[in-house]
């Protein structure tokens, strides 16, 4: 078979020897301490993964320590998570302890395994997209700083998976997270006709809408938007620089609730709105880590062990968690509002 030259490497040739050795052949793991998974395989070979979590933009001198350390402990085997945690692969048992003590002394936090909270998975739109409603490192940084707790202890019913989209767009995997955090745009955008009339293809504009807002205005040489039909989704600025989106007093922050992506115990869920705005508070978003920090205190009193936050909400009802939490309630905050009819109650979506 022919080798090219595109395309990454085989992930098989940057495993370390011991997983290659044992390849499909791992028996079980156990948790010893938060952040420390060790393996063990059918063979009785031995291998501990520590997780680090990471603020996701590093510098290359952050890589350059840490590869330093993957040198010293695990013979250069580490590899970055999706969650952009770091996790070292240590086949020695003899240099866990060791690893251990040197990323305390440089400050590199370990945790998040087990009944903790994860690290925040999160798109960084601010840097290389047209659409962010947020700043989603800031909002991440602020809400683990406060979940600190959570993350190097596993005093949590199960498991908790957030995720942050700096827009409706989501590509940061908030559809299916036990918390979401989405940055959301609430007026429609600006149009510069000016530069629709210089530069702008107008069927690929009109084609860039997914509600059919757009439509094309030949009197002008340029378009009208829907007011009524947009949904503030910015997919238009993206397709043309004429369809300004940004607003700073109305854009802002929805939270979503009760999603997971695992089929264990029950089955795959989307998240669910519950928030739909929080103001946009740079640096440290007060009003977004107290509403998260109060839907997981809430979750960790009334949850039995085990019960991802989707599940509990699932068992109580979600009148009830809207009542627990002292949210107030909408019909926009169903999805299937259009068929619940003299009363919410009606809804699929409710239980009593
Ligand atoms: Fe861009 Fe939206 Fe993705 Fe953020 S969530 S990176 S703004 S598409
Ligand atoms: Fe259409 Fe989204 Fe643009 Fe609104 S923001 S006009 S829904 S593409």
């Amino acid at each position: 078979m022919a080798i090219l030259d595109q395309g990454p490497p085989h992930y098989k040739k940057m495993l370390p020897p011991i997983v290659q050795e044992n390849y499909g052949q791992w028996k079980y793991h156990e948790i010893p301490r938060p952040g420390v998974l060790r393996h063990v395989a059918e063979g009785g070979a031995v291998l501990h993964s520590v997780r680090v979590g990471t603020p996701r933009l590093v510098s290359i001198d952050f890589i350059r320590e840490v590869c330093v350390i993957a040198d010293e402990y695990c013979d250069g085997y580490l590899r970055w998570t999706t969650r952009n945690n770091i996790e070292f692969l240590v086949s020695d048992e003899a240099k866990v302890e060791p690893l251990l003590a040197e990323l305390d002394a440089k400050g590199l936090r370990v945790g998040g395994t087990g009944r903790s909270i994860s690290n925040i998975v999160h798109t960084q739109g601010w840097v290389h997209c047209h659409t962010p409603a947020t700043d989603a490192s800031g909002v991440v940084k602020a809400v683990m700083d406060d979940l600190y707790e959570y993350f190097n202890s596993m005093k949590l019913p199960a498991k908790l998976k957030m995720g942050l989209a700096c827009c409706l767009n989501m590509c940061g995997a908030a559809h299916c997270s036990d918390i979401a955090i989405v940055g959301v745009h609430r007026t429609p955008p600006r149009i510069n006709h000016d530069v629709i009339r210089k530069g702008t293809e107008i069927p690929s504009l009109v084609a860039s809408c997914p509600t059919g807002a757009i439509r094309p205005d030949p009197k002008n040489k340029s378009v009208v938007v829907n007011e009524d039909k947009c949904m503030y989704c910015g997919n238009c600025y993206t397709m043309s620089p004429a369809m300004e989106i940004y607003d700073p007093k109305n854009d802002g922050i929805a939270i979503l609730i009760g999603g997971k992506t695992s089929n264990a115990r029950t089955a795959p869920s989307f998240s669910r709105m519950v928030i739909p705005f929080l103001p946009n508070t740079a640096p440290r978003w007060p009003e977004t880590t107290a509403a998260i920090r109060k839907i997981v205190e809430l979750w960790i009193a009334n949850a039995r062990k085990g019960e991802r936050v989707g599940e509990w909400v699932e068992r109580i009802g979600w009148e009830k968690f809207f009542e627990l939490a002292e949210l107030p309630f909408s019909e926009m905050l169903i999805d299937d509002y259009i068929f619940s009819r003299e009363t919410f109650r009606t809804s699929a979506q409710f239980k009593f």
